[in-house]
Order: C-alpha cells, then structure tokens, then sequence
C-alpha cells in the first residue's frame, strides 16, 4: 500500500492528512498554535485525541504528529509527501518534486505572496528534514490557472514594468476549483462550460471550459474579485492612492485590504453565519453586506457566461458555497434569464456528496459540489511521483 501525507502549513498552524492510494483518508489533524504552547488534535483508527504540547516551530509540529501516530496510530511512513503551495508565479504551473532549487525558488516568490508563501516554505523545510528521502512534492494554489489566457491575465498597466515585476492575473484556489470542477464533470457526464463558486473565508470565482481554467477573479494576490471574510475584493485602485495621500500607512493599508475589508469590514463580523443572523435579526449593516456580497457575485457569473459563450453548470462549494442555502439563494436569484434556477427543497436539503439543486429541466444545472483539496493534492503528489 502507498500512503501520502499531505501538510497544508499555515503561519501558526499546520493541517496534515494521511491517505492510501485508494483515497482512503488513514488519519487526519491539525496542530495548532505553532511558536509556543500549542496542541495538536488527530483523528486516527481509535477516534479522536487532543493532546497540549510545547510546539516552538514548525518541525516541532511534525515530531508533534509523528509522536501522536506512534501513540494512537496509524503507523506513519508516507512514500511521498504532497505540500500546499500558495503562489507558484509564472514558473510552476503544474505539481514538482522538491528540491532546494525549487525550495529557493519558491522562497523568491513569498515578494509575491509574503503573507502565503513563507508558511508552506516551514511546511516543506521541516517535512524534508523529518522524511529524508521521501518525495516531497508542492502543489500550487496558482497552478490550475496557468490555461488562463492572456488577455484575462494581463493588467492593462506599463507593459515593461508589469514583464519586470511579475504583474498579471495568477490566481488561486487552482486546487479547489480544479478538483470541483472535476467532480461536476464526473457528475454531469461530460466537462462542458461551468462557472465554479468557491466560497469560504476566501472566496473566488473561476470560468473552466473543457477542464481548463479560463478565467479567475483573484489576480496577482488573493485580494481581488469577491467579497470575502475579512477581505474586499475588487477596489478602485484610486482608494488606496487617496488613503495613502492622506496619510495611512503601507501596512495600515495592509491591514485594511486583508483584515477590515469584506464582511467584517461593513459588518464587525468576518463569519458568514453571524451575518445571516444578524440580518434575520433586522440589522441593515448586515442585510447591505449580503446585497454586496451576491451582487458581487452575479457580476462575475455574468461576466463568464459571455466569455465562455454559454453555461453549462454553475457551481457552489466550499464553507458558504456548500452550506448556506440562503446565500445561494441571493446568488441565483435574478439569474434565471441567464440560465441557473434553484429548486426550493433541493437547495434547502441537507446531503453529502456533489448533487443537484436545481429543478431537472433548469436549462443550467446548479450544483453542489464538497471540495477535498487534500485529496487533489495528493492524488497529485502520486501521479508526480509515479510518472
Ligand atoms: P476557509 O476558506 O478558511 O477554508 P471555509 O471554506 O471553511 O473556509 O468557509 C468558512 C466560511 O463558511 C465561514 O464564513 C462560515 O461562516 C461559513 N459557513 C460554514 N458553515 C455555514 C453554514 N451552515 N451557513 C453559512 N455559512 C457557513
């Protein structure tokens, strides 16, 4: 049997799955509070276990989980481990196997990603170091994108100096939005033209025909396109021009863009649920942010349906896209000229799995669709290592 763990390693954090090449997930965790008194929580053959833990880096959290396997099982010897990457840039645009010119050069593209990169960078150093001679493979967030044509990538901006500093459209969520649409293809029968709607505290719309990204609504950083939690998406970019004119800072600008923004921003609260509550609870911050967040949203699916040329699917997933029969609900709404109806009890219906909310003769199916980028990127992982 050939087993892969998978680390998705974030600043403070580090999330880990263990599966065997028939997609079985063998364990699975997260260690959390990395840099000080931490604990890890692991779900394995007996059940559940948290267990506190000094955890001062990140290979501290890997001696962490090895010591939690050994304990609680299962035994732990991954044949290849597959990391998330969040920016490949215009280099990776597709899965590769670590090594340290690869490891260097994801290093030199955190000034793309500073808030992103560094983290996966502690993931695959401490994962080198814990399984000398396992394949490490990183996967990029970036990749699926790299179909992306340029005319949907470029910014109409200096042409030399976008060239010299790496401006344009790279995207993310790639492993998301490749493994939903994926999924839908299989469901439907056929990889038509789907519009896929992955929203979560992150959030982004991406256009895929016949399996490929076309087009994306983040860009350069994860900052544009949607409404997020705790981000805004698109902005004039005069309004950062203006606020630094007259007086903020680069980094409270920083911290605007990527903590005081979205949802959080116009209603105190970055939590999709409490702002359904909050509106159901009659606050007009909170029904505003809602009236944003969808109108946002229809824009981008109306903005695909004419680059695609037509709609074949469109696509919910992720924490709100897979849970919140409200939101799509305010998304789908005034879309029926476009295509997309919902069928009332199908969208309110609880379920597992990718299924249908939309009436069977809608003329564009609505689906949802649970996303499992774990199991994208190890099944990436093996096929790298395979081939
Ligand atoms: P991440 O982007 O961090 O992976 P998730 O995909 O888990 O996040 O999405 C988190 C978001 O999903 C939160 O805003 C949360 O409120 C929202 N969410 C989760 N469950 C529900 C639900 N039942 N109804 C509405 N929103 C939900």
């Amino acid at each position: 049997m050939t087993t892969v763990l998978v680390v998705n390693s974030g600043s403070s954090s580090l999330k880990y799955q263990l599966l065997d090449d028939a997609e079985q997930v063998l364990a699975s965790g997260l260690v959390e509070r990395i840099g000080g008194a931490g604990s890890i929580r692991h779900r394995g053959p007996g059940g559940e276990v948290t267990v506190d833990a000094d955890v001062p880096d990140h290979r501290a959290a890997l001696a962490l989980m090895m010591r939690t396997c050994t304990e609680h099982g299962p035994q732990l010897a991954p044949d290849v481990v597959g990391h998330r990457v969040v920016h490949g840039g215009a280099r990776f645009s597709a899965p590769v196997v670590v090594d340290d010119e690869v490891e260097a050069a994801v290093e030199e593209l955190a000034t793309l990603a500073p808030l992103h990169n560094p983290p996966g960078l502690l993931g695959i150093r401490a994962a080198r170091a814990t399984f000398p001679g396992v394949p490490q493979v990183a996967v990029f967030d970036t990749a699926f994108h790299a179909t992306i044509p340029p005319e949907a990538s470029t910014y109409a901006i200096d042409a030399g100096l976008a060239a010299e500093r790496g401006i344009r459209r790279y995207g993310f969520h790639g492993t998301s939005h490749e493994y939903v649409s994926q999924e839908a293809a299989r469901f439907l029968g056929h990889a038509g033209r789907f519009v896929v709607l992955h929203l979560g505290n992150g959030a982004s719309a991406c256009a895929v025909s016949g399996g490929r990204s076309v087009a994306t609504s983040m860009g350069l950083t994860p900052l544009e396109g949607l409404v997020m939690g705790t981000r805004g998406g698109d902005l004039d970019p005069g309004a950062l021009l203006h606020l630094l004119r007259t007086g903020m800072s680069v980094d409270e600008v920083d911290t605007l863009l990527n903590r005081r923004s979205g949802l959080a921003g116009l209603t105190g609260t970055g939590d999709l649920r409490d702002v359904l509550a909050a509106a159901e609870g009659g606050d007009e911050r909170a029904e505003l942010a809602l009236d944003v967040y969808a109108h946002r949203i229809r824009g981008y699916v109306g903005a695909y349906l004419a680059h695609l040329g037509g709609l074949d699917a469109l696509v919910f997933t992720a924490g709100v896209g897979e849970n919140s029969p409200e939101v799509r609900a305010r998304v789908v709404e005034g879309l029926g000229h476009l295509g997309p109806t919902l069928d009332p009890a199908r969208n309110e219906a609880r379920g597992r799995g990718a299924r249908l909310v939309s009436p069977d003769d809608a003329a564009v199916p609505v689906l949802v669709v649970p996303t499992d980028e774990e199991l994208q990127i190890a099944r990436h992982a093996l096929a790298v290592t395979a081939g």
